[in-house]
């Protein structure tokens, strides 16, 4: 039986060479309902997901981490991030049909970076812009992996409307005992197939794939699908378009209404509710007032 919503560390014995497997199930599927895009950009979504998810744990990153990329093409916005936590959340934003299926992702997304942003909560969150690459997320992302991180690192990604997952492998620094490992292993994973990756569990994957090595494999770490959007940070953005803005919305709808486009949650606002968020800003001291 396959795992559902798990990663799963393991190391190959006598080699100095780590992985993970990840496969997001319900986690991923909430994701994929709220998408209106098509089957082709929520493929991108689902690899991006099971992307991030690999990043982060790899990374060992405090916070949240983010890939973004952002153009002026048939899909012009894709986001993804994964949390300490083993959270994820992410949206794809279509704006017509792509013409040429098998154009490369720079041609798609009309963009030629990809932003890879570590929020750990304090200070400015860390940025690094990887190009946008070759045909699939997962080409870009090992060119990111030899720039920022100049760990060797391989990634495997599949998607379909029921799951989204992804095979990571790296390899750490120090002499290999046997040289040809690194090679070798990534030439057998590069033999999964998406089909592999999407149904087989995760025993299943490594024994198909390196049933003459001795692996050792870690206890599975649960992900789950949150948001981290707020009633609060919804006040804020508000507050943010400034008091004649918010009056004129309010004026035209009778209320503001915020949904959040990663979770659908719906935030409303009546002119009580905005009258209040800015009498309480007025009450702060006054060096902290912005005019
Ligand atoms: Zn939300």
């Amino acid at each position: 039986m396959k795992s559902n919503d798990q990663i799963f560390r393991f190391l190959i014995d006598h080699t100095p060479i780590r992985g993970q497997l990840i496969s997001l199930d319900a986690s991923w599927q909430k994701c994929y309902q709220q998408s209106d895009a098509s089957e082709y950009a929520k493929e991108l979504l689902g690899h991006a997901l099971a992307a991030v998810t690999l990043l982060a744990s790899t990374l060992k990153i405090d916070g949240s981490l983010t890939l973004q990329i952002r153009g002026q093409g048939a899909i012009h916005l894709l986001v993804a991030q994964a949390t300490n936590d083993r959270t994820i959340r992410g949206l794809v934003r279509q704006s017509h049909e792509i013409e040429n299926p098998d154009a490369s992702l720079q041609e798609i997304f009309k963009a030629d970076k990809i932003v890879i942003t570590i929020d750990n909560g304090k200070g400015k969150p860390h940025q690094g812009i990887a190009p946008l690459t070759g045909f699939s997320l997962s080409e870009a992302l090992e060119a990111y992996f030899e720039h920022s991180e100049q760990l060797p690192t391989r990634v495997w990604l599949a998607s379909n409307e029921s799951s989204a997952s992804g095979l990571l492998l790296q390899k750490l620094p120090g002499e290999l005992e046997d040289k040809d490992s690194w090679n070798r292993l990534t030439q057998l994973a590069s033999t999964i197939t998406d089909q592999e990756l999407l149904e087989l569990d995760e025993n299943e994957i490594l024994y198909r794939l390196f049933h003459e090595e001795s692996i050792a494999l870690f206890d599975a770490e649960p992900v789950r699908f949150q948001c981290s959007c707020s009633r609060n940070k919804t006040s804020n953005m508000i507050k943010s378009l400034g008091k004649s803005e918010a009056s004129d919305i309010l004026h035209e709808q009778g209320k503001i209404q915020i949904s959040c486009e990663f979770c659908n949650a719906n935030y409303e606002f009546d002119s009580v509710d905005v009258k209040q968020l800015f009498e309480s800003d007025m009450n702060l001291p006054e060096n902290y007032t912005t005019h």
